[in-house]
């Protein structure tokens, strides 16, 4: 009957396209997430635990997935023997995340399962050429790939942060953006003409908060901004569980506020921009008069040291940010707002005067449901989140899936410590 049998090829077209959409499920989390148990997969897939046992049966047989086994007593203080991992297949290819800061350049290579297998940073000339610093960035990658022991035909693509907003139809930085020999230039073109890989692009501060939202103090917020303060000072904004890069791109720029009509004038153009009273540049020149010549991580020593001159700068830094903070909660009603950057290691010095300043200015409902807190990721977080944009690319059914033993010297301390770190399940050994 032919009514009959076309039911019967109808289902089996159904169970197939059932089959091929849950395993693209399990391998987009394993994807997003590093490493899991079979029970994180269950939870965040929704997937019944017989289907999702199944599934990861054929794709570890296939050499899609590996399986882990962390070492025993790393699982957060419970009895028993702690569950195997699954990560992505991590002999199929790494990504390479490079931070080109004010004045920094850092490079890391992970491999699939998120383990970051190499890293390295140099020094960076404020006034930096764009040419020599793709330059250098380009010999450190180098550099990271054989000391991870990678062949380069294993980087699956490359990430790159640069501070400061980005045209995000056309990847050029904009006027207000790094420094003047940036402006116009098609890094990412570029950056592919000196690396010989794809490049992926964005700003600092939307990756930072991407690394946050996957790894760090972001994780489980879906609506959240990440306010970086360093050099530069921006923001970027997760909103239903998305970055919000806006019409162009320029988005969560809170750096350039202005906040006194004719204060001094920023990069960007205009005057009395935040950025120029709370950067890193301007705390450290208004204490050059009492202190001397004093490097950022001078500034936070001190502070910490309980200097009283160098937390009266950051504290006032905090108060400034947060009345700029208070404002985005009454935009946009953040859960959760995490400040990152150099000068979040100064922590509640900074923190809790950008609490009182939200208290203060913000709505009070905006202001009580808001949770300030420092990030996770430290300095690494823009970094970290270039390899982000590289792992979301990757389309795990176009890997090339090795057979044989995993590399098990390798990855067993990174997962290790990623055990230890995690505060509950399904972190990542970023
Ligand atoms: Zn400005």
């Amino acid at each position: 009957m032919p009514g009959a049998g076309g039911t019967v090829r109808g289902s089996q077209r159904g169970g197939t396209v059932l089959r091929d959409s849950n395993r693209r499920r399990l391998l987009a989390l394993l994807q997003d997430h590093g490493a899991l148990t079979r029970a994180d997969l269950v939870r965040r897939s929704g997937i019944s635990r017989a289907t999702v046992s199944g599934v990861v049966a054929a794709l570890l047989d296939e050499g899609f997935i590996r399986e882990v086994t962390p070492p025993s007593g790393a699982r957060d203080g419970r009895v028993g023997r702690p569950s195997a991992l699954l990560t992505l297949d991590p002999a199929s290819g790494a990504a390479v995340g490079i931070d080109v800061d004010h004045d920094c350049l850092r490079v890391v290579v992970a491999d699939l399962s998120h383990t970051v297998l190499a890293e390295a940073e140099r020094p960076l000339d404020i006034d930096h050429d764009a040419d020599t610093a793709m330059a250098l960035a380009a010999d450190l990658m180098h550099l990271v790939v054989a000391e991870a022991e990678l062949d380069p035909s294993q980087i699956l693509g490359v990430g790159m942060a640069l501070a400061g907003p980005l045209d995000h139809a056309t990847g050029r930085p904009n006027p207000s953006s790094i420094s003047p020999s940036w402006v116009g230039v098609d890094a990412a073109r570029e950056m592919q003409r000196h690396v010989g890989h794809i490049v992926h692009i964005d700003n600092d501060a939307n990756l930072g908060a991407l690394a946050e939202s996957m790894w760090g103090a972001g994780r489980g917020a879906s609506e959240a901004a990440y306010v970086k303060v360093d050099t530069g000072v921006g923001a970027a904004l997760i909103l239903g569980g998305q970055l919000y890069r806006g019409a162009v791109g320029t988005a969560g720029e809170i750096g350039h506020s202005t906040i006194a009509e004719d204060g001094p004038v920023c990069r960007c153009g205009n005057r009395g921009c935040l950025e120029r009273f709370v950067g890193t540049p301007a705390l450290l020149e208004s204490l050059r008069g009492s202190h001397g010549d004093l490097s950022v991580h001078d500034l936070l020593r001190l502070a910490a040291a309980g200097d009283s001159g160098c937390r009266r700068v950051i504290g006032d830094a905090g108060r400034l940010i947060g009345v700029q903070v208070a404002n985005l909660c009454n935009l946009l009603n953040p859960r959760r707002v995490i400040i990152g950057g150099s000068l979040s290691a100064a922590g509640d010095i900074l923190l809790d005067p950008i609490r009182a300043s939200i208290e203060r200015c913000a709505l009070p409902m905006a202001a009580a449901t808001v949770e300030v807190v420092a990030g996770e990721l430290g300095d690494r977080a823009t970094v970290l989140g270039a390899l982000s944009l590289v792992f979301r690319q990757v389309d795990p059914f176009e890997l090339k899936p090795r057979r044989g033993p995993v590399p098990v010297a390798r990855i067993q301390p990174a997962v290790k410590e990623a055990v230890e770190a995690r505060p509950s399940s399904g972190s990542s050994s970023v």
